[in-house]
């Protein structure tokens, strides 16, 4: 999942949980391991609020916490650090995936929030920290409850998932793309299936997820892939084949996001990896030094050789392509076109004010 780049402003957790059974179909698919556990929370806001400086200020919408898909980089992880119930403080290992947080009241708080004026025509992005497609969704239909929000709000939609519910909600996503506007990104790592089950064991194998793409496009549902996290020693060797696969799926679009590992991360990373790849151990470890921080602009994409075959690669496949994490492009992608749609209606004010987010999003079509 593209995680967000800074810390959200406007969204207050109650951080009260109440436990709840776990729904039968939550345990789709399931690996061994300890049993999840599921809770419920009532936030007062949905919406995280996201002030990306020249990017604009975009929204996210978790409608779960934790996640079932357990992929090991994930950089969410470091925020389950701060919950837990009466004095059980959880963390950001196996707690992640196992201690499942649920936000039922994720529609009603969206549609109160889509009805003020200040957020006509902004796009929601799900999700920020959790993928809202893992198997929970089955059982709770948060996710799809807040598309239908969406679609009757005529609120744009960016979609981040490796999940094949997704396909699920096609009827919504259809609507969406001919009314207000939708964009769904398949994240893949690798083309290999077993390296990738190391890595994402709640995950479909890779070739499940282009099948995803497959079913999208033949949906007529605008689709990408987004190659993230970009990882050296395991992505490298699968980029040119994941993009040619990915268009010769329906994919029109792809992102590019190398790994970035945040606090405790990284040490989870590696020992995954050294007990899980042992034939990519070493170039993978030897490419982690320096993730913990951002790259640094330019120079760092100069000297990725991966990014540059990536570049050339989504180019010359006719893939529109950017760098970065997926969601804040595509959702400024998708507020330009809403607000363009909208120009002729007196909606002339809102486009102006957002040419700074147009502009974020110009190597970016999703038209
Ligand atoms: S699917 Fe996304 S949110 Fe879920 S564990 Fe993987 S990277 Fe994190």
């Amino acid at each position: 999942m593209g995680s967000p780049q800074r810390r959200p402003e406007v969204e207050r957790p109650t951080h009260s949980l109440i436990e709840r059974p776990l729904p039968a179909e939550a345990l789709a698919g399931r690996a061994t391991g300890p049993a999840p556990r599921l809770f419920e929370e009532r936030p007062r806001e949905i919406l995280a609020r996201h002030d990306l400086g020249a990017a604009g200020v975009h929204y996210t919408l978790d409608p779960y916490r934790g996640c079932q898909l357990a992929c090991v980089y994930c950089s969410a992880r470091p925020m389950h650090e701060h919950l837990g119930v009466g004095g059980e403080r959880w963390g950001s290992g196996a707690d992640f995936a196992t201690r499942l947080i649920a936000r039922p009241e994720a529609p009603q708080l969206l549609d109160q929030a889509l009805q003020r004026r200040r957020l006509r025509g902004r796009a929601v992005q799900l999700s920020g920290a959790t993928d809202p497609y893992q198997p929970l969704e089955a059982a709770l239909g948060i996710t799809r409850a807040c598309l239908d929000v969406c679609l009757r709000r005529d609120a744009p939609v960016g979609l981040q998932t490796k999940s094949a519910l997704v396909l699920r909600d096609r009827d919504l996503l259809l609507a969406l793309h001919r009314g207000p506007g939708v964009h769904v990104a398949v994240s893949l790592a690798s083309l290999d299936a077993a390296r990738a089950a190391a890595l994402e064991p709640g995950a479909p194998p890779p070739l499940a997820r282009l099948k995803i793409v497959e079913r999208l496009a033949a949906a007529g549902i605008p689709v990408g892939i987004s190659v993230a996290p970009a990882i050296l020693g395991l992505t490298d060797t699968d980029i040119v084949r994941m993009l040619t696969a990915a268009k010769d799926a329906g994919a029109s679009t792809a992102f590019y996001l190398r790994l970035r590992l945040p606090g405790l991360i990284e040490p989870m990373l590696v020992r995954r990896v050294r007990a899980t790849l042992p034939d990519r151990a070493r170039r993978v470890l030897a490419g982690l030094d320096g993730h913990g921080t951002a790259p640094a602009g330019r120079r760092a994409h100069a000297e990725d050789p991966m990014e540059q075959i990536f570049c050339f690669t989504a180019g010359r496949l006719g893939l529109a392509f950017t760098r970065g994490a997926p969601w804040p492009s595509t959702v400024a992608q998708l507020e330009a076109r809403w607000a363009e749609r909208r120009a002729p209606a007196a909606q002339l004010p809102l486009a102006a004010a957002r040419a700074p987010e147009r502009a974020a999003a110009e190597q970016l079509s999703l038209l």
